[in-house]
């Protein structure tokens, strides 16, 4: 049985990923310093292959036993979380990486790392493939995020050239489903939010940004090809399906039945314009491509969200 380390497994990512590695027959010990993450979203799990450690992975990990695999899921990721908690999501992107990077050498482990579509930045290439190399403003708002994971993947791979480490770099894109917590501040949780509470739903700019959103167990089922994979290289996992902001907004009004009104608000600084993840590599390498709708996977995260803002 494999023994598996997930750094942020009790975030919205990282508990669904310890969740599908424990069907699949893993043995996982889930890491969090619970500043973004919650126990509630790892609180059905029952499994005694499971185990809870709370610890700050910027700080040295120290993890007995053998371990096959390490996640490094640990990380901010909303950008309100990010423009709260910069230091905190400079030091994991890099302290945390590196950290979990010398534990993956120690115990010979397979190190997998969720990185992001923010390498990409404000994009100049649409849709984007992985041999793009990016907009990055590195000194804006959002530079804490995007230059620490792009850290994250440098040292990835100077671990995999100078040590051998079978290393794997994921590219996620925007991400929904259940378990995204109700203050978020993402668009999805925020426009559920603002609809099932009868108040304006909160459009930054015009709302002709676009993003290209993926249900949650797509992306894990991505994820967990890219780990059992031979690929060493970036790979982009997403859904393709492209829509602007503010057409995500009337959709969510749809869903949720509600009365409340859109109204645009200022757009946030370095708000990247565009955003689609090129799959042919996932296609090609990991068999891999989208299979939820968003109207299945819409009704699915709102049923979430009624039940929070019932609790
Ligand atoms: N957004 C919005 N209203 C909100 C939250 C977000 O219009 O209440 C926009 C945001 O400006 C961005 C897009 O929705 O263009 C996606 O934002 P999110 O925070 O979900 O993630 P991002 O893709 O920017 O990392």
């Amino acid at each position: 049985m494999p023994r598996t380390l997930v750094t942020g497994g009790a975030g919205f990512l990282g508990s669904h990923l310890c969740e599908y590695l424990l069907e699949k027959g893993h043995e996982v010990v889930c890491m969090d310093n619970l500043i973004t993450g919650s126990k509630d979203n790892i609180s059905g799990i029952k499994s005694e292959k499971f185990k809870f450690v709370k610890h700050n992975v910027s700080e040295h990990i120290n993890l007995d036993g053998e371990l096959d695999y390490i996640l490094h899921f640990a990380s901010p990721a909303s950008p309100i979380d990010y423009l709260e908690l910069p230091i905190q999501t400079l030091k994991v992107g890099a302290l945390g990486t590196h950290n979990a990077l010398g534990l993956a050498k120690a115990k010979n482990a397979v190190f997998f790392l969720a990185s992001t579509s923010e390498v990409y930045g404000d994009p100049l290439v649409h849709p984007q493939p992985e041999e793009y190399w990016g907009n990055v403003n590195p000194i804006g708002p959002r530079g804490v995020y995007d230059e620490a994971k792009r850290f994250a993947e440098a040292i990835t791979m100077a671990y995999h050239r100078t040590h051998g480490i079978n290393t794997k770099i994921v590219r996620i894109f925007n991400t929904y489903g259940p378990r995204m917590r109700v203050n978020d501040g993402r668009a999805i949780p925020n426009f559920l939010k603002q609809a099932l509470t009868g108040k304006d739903l909160t459009v930054y700019g015009e709302g002709s940004q676009t993003r290209s959103f993926c249900y949650v167990s797509d992306l894990i089922e991505g994820i967990y090809r890219l780990l059992t994979s031979e690929q060493n290289e970036p790979v982009n996992i997403g859904n393709p399906n492209e829509m602007t902001i503010k057409e995500m907004a009337d959709k969510i009004l749809q869903a949720t039945n509600s009365k409340s009104k859109i109204v645009c608000v200022p757009l946030p600084e370095d708000d990247p314009k565009v955003r689609r993840p090129d799959i042919t590599r996932a296609k090609k390498y990991l068999n891999w491509g989208p299979e939820v709708g968003l109207d299945e996977g819409l009704q699915s995260t709102l049923k979430y969200f009624k039940e929070q803002l019932q609790t």
